[in-house]
């Protein structure tokens, strides 16, 4: 087999972006996976994501109008479907720990339209939803969802048909930085000798950047997600109920009734940044009793008709301190190239995909990435505070 150009590890969402990016530019590109494509060890399995414009600083909303556009490009190229457009409420309540002056400023700073409404308001116009009178509701039209372990498996079935080379059950097991002769990739198979890699390994990032002297501050948190069976699902459908976030701490989030894997007539609804500290490989899947205890009581007044939990499924998120990006490469090592999505980076995925390709073939990308800088004070100043919730 002939010595790739590019190695990128990782199946997961960013990783099979980022090796259909790279071989729709032809570059030969070899990605290994650890575990069978499609398994549920990572971030990138189950049913939903939440696609949305709203953010809470202007450069984000820039990127989720690169990010829509690349989904309808790998859409238009798979013949598939991938984006539900359903719109999106962003809930705050009085004196809630999340500002919405940032949502309004950034989506009022890049031109994108929005509505603010009442609690009476979005009752009104979405019945299941019972909100108390004094929430401000940001309404954004254009917020979406994406299949999850679908959407990422039309990646690499795409990644495929552009000629990368997907291998899974081929853990790597090292990093070698061979300098000027690029990057020895070690696995239990063989050894690629490729100029680059892009390492986008999520919550198993440290496990190969330690040999290479390197880390990023990182913290695996075990989240989960939470299927309700309603006695009358139509109420709860995409027509009746768009994506809500609550935002405040806590933090719930929850979509409308949504076709994948048998779950049709089931409405999901999470906490963000609820789960417990974990590590990638030594996680449980069980869930966690009191999680969703706290789920539903925080359901029972919003969504009264939303019925009995049925189905909960675990996931993990890949927490850096800002809870940003980080794109770019690892210091004394730039033939090495991190991708981290930092626990909400699905919608962004054909996206960050293109960038670190960018990255691979120019050194630069055309889109602005310097929040996401791998130097950044967040990564390098020991002790950064932390803020997940924003
Ligand atoms: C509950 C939950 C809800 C979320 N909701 C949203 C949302 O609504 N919107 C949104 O945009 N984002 C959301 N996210 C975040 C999003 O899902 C992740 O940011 C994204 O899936 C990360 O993809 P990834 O490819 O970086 O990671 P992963 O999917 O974890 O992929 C990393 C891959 O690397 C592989 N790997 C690791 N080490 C090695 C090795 N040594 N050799 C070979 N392979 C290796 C792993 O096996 C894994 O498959 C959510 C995440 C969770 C957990």
């Amino acid at each position: 087999m002939s010595q790739p150009d590019v190695v990128v590890v990782g199946g997961g969402a960013l990783g099979s972006a980022t090796a259909w990016q790279l071989a729709r530019r032809g570059a030969d590109v070899v990605l290994l996976e650890q575990f069978g494509f499609g398994h549920h060890r990572g971030a990138s399995h189950g049913t939903s994501r939440i696609l949305r414009r709203s953010y809470h600083t202007p450069a984000y909303v820039r990127l989720a109008d690169e990010a829509y556009a690349d989904w309808s490009v790998l859409e238009a190229e798979a013949g598939e479907r991938l984006v539900t457009r359903v719109g999106g409420l962003d809930l705050f309540p009085r004196d809630a720990a999340i500002p919405p002056a940032d949502y309004v400023a950034s989506l009022t700073a890049c031109g994108v339209p929005f509505e603010q409404l009442s609690g009476a308001e979005v009752s009104a116009r979405w019945p299941a939803l019972v909100l108390p009178e004094d929430i401000l509701a940001v309404h954004q039209a254009d917020t979406s969802i994406v299949p999850a372990g679908r959407g990422t498996a039309t990646l690499q079935r795409r990644a495929r048909a552009a000629g990368a080379r997907l291998v899974d059950r081929c853990p790597v097991l090292e990093l070698v930085d061979r300098g000027k002769a690029g990057v020895e990739v070690r696995t239990p198979l063989e050894s690629y000798r490729p100029s680059r890699v892009v390492l986008t390994a999520d919550s198993w990032t440290n496990d190969l950047l330690a040999p290479l002297g390197a880390a990023v501050p990182l913290t695996v948190t075990r989240e989960q997600v939470t299927y309700f069976a309603p006695e009358d699902p139509g109420a709860f459908g995409p027509d009746r109920l768009p994506v809500w976030i609550w935002m405040d701490d806590p933090s719930f989030y929850g979509f409308p009734t949504y076709g994948e894997s048998g779950t049709g007539h089931l409405v999901k609804a999470a906490q963000d940044c609820g789960g417990a500290l974990t590590s990638a490989d030594g996680r449980s899947f069980d869930t966690d009793q009191a999680a969703l205890d706290l789920l539903t009581r925080f359901l029972g007044p919003l969504l009264p008709g939303v019925g009995p939990a049925v189905r909960t499924e675990t996931c993990l998120y890949t927490l850096t301190p800002d809870r940003d990006f980080v794109l770019g490469p690892v210091a004394a090592h730039p033939c090495v190239l991190l991708g981290l999505g930092a626990g909400h980076g699905f919608k962004f995925a054909p996206t960050l995909g293109g960038v670190l390709a960018d990255l691979v073939a120019e050194g630069t990308t055309t889109i602005d990435i310097a929040a996401f800088a791998p130097d950044r004070p967040a990564l390098v100043q020991a002790g950064h505070p932390v803020s997940w919730l924003a």
